[in-house]
């Protein structure tokens, strides 16, 4: 096994790329268009209330400091929302 030291350079910088992880998509204040297939290429509305006012279109990989995580519930209730007003569609 070689150190870290001993390892190629490129192999290095690999380990330090991270990803943006507290982006739009996490954040409580996004709207996507689709909350059912919403990732980190969705668009969507930000909602945020001293955002609002711009009619903001973001992405899922946007971010901003106004960012406040979004609980799994929430996320859940968008997304059975989104289903239930898909599946009354169909009928
Ligand atoms: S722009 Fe900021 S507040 Fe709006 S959804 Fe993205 S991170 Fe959240």
């Amino acid at each position: 096994m070689s150190s870290g030291s001993k390892e190629p350079e490129l192999a290095r910088t690999l380990k330090r790329i991270t990803w943006q992880s507290e982006n739009c998509l996490a954040c409580v204040w996004f709207k996507p268009n689709d909350p059912l297939n919403a990732d980190l290429f969705e668009r969507g509305q930000c909602i945020h209330s001293k955002l609002k006012p711009y009619g903001l279109i973001v992405s899922g990989r946007d971010w901003c400091n106004l960012f406040t995580e979004v609980k799994q519930k929430q996320i859940d209730l968008i997304q059975e929302r989104a289903l239930r007003h898909e599946e009354s569609e169909k009928k």
